[in-house]
């Protein structure tokens, strides 16, 4: 069975992450998908809570078949940690799929021991139509194991998080960007009301 990784720090989940994560369970043949909610990342700062986003990450995922929201990442601060979590996952798993999107990956020679990564775990690229694939190939090519990155067809729905986050602290509606329970659970606890 291939066990997929999907991580990100989840402030809120939105519909383009559950779509990408069906995607990926079906395109790649995923037997499971693990979404790890990133604890405090070192590339970006997260003002909201691991623990609430622990949970939205759970109502976002929770009618999709195959998808278990992991806490393996929560509170493991640190500039290694993607490289800790292949490892590990590579010890639970055997060789287990690491799903980024084409941006994510377009940076990944810039993330703290790329080749190393790639012992643990396979890469796999979600890539829109579109995209700038030699950018891509610049980037699989220069990896020690570039046999090791594949690329599957997505197309991404153009929401991001951070545009959720200021359409809450205006007052406005994110009915479709965000699924009702997720919605549900930022009402819950009163997220992202002042500006974000
Ligand atoms: P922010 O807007 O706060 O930067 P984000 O929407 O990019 O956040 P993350 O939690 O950082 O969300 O993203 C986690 C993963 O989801 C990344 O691999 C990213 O490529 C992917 N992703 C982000 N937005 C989309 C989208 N609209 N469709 C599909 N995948 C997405």
């Amino acid at each position: 069975m291939i066990v997929g990784l999907f991580g990100g720090t989840f402030d809120p989940p939105h519909v383009g992450h559950v779509a990408l994560a069906k995607t990926a369970l079906r395109e790649l043949g995923l037997g499971r998908l693990l979404v790890l909610v990133a604890g405090t990342p070192p590339h970006k700062p997260v003002e909201t809570d691991a623990e609430a986003r622990f949970r939205l990450a759970q109502a976002a995922f929770a009618n999709v078949p195959g998808v278990e929201v992991s806490r393996r990442e929560l509170d493991r601060p640190g500039p290694s940690y993607t490289l800790e979590t292949a490892r590990w996952a590579s010890a639970e798993f055997g060789d287990p799929v690491l799903i980024v999107g084409a941006d994510e990956f377009a940076d990944f020679l810039g993330w703290h021991e790329p080749d190393e990564i790639l012992e643990h775990v396979r890469l796999a690229v979600a890539e829109r139509a579109g995209y700038d694939h030699a950018r891509l190939e610049t980037v699989r090519t220069r990896l020690r194991r570039p046999g090791r990155v594949a690329y599957f067809a997505f197309d991404p729905i153009g929401v991001s998080s951070r545009d959720v986050r200021a359409r809450l602290a205006a007052g406005e509606s994110v009915d479709g960007l965000v699924p009702p329970a997720v919605a549900h659970v930022i009402g819950e606890l009163g997220l992202y009301r002042s500006a974000a």
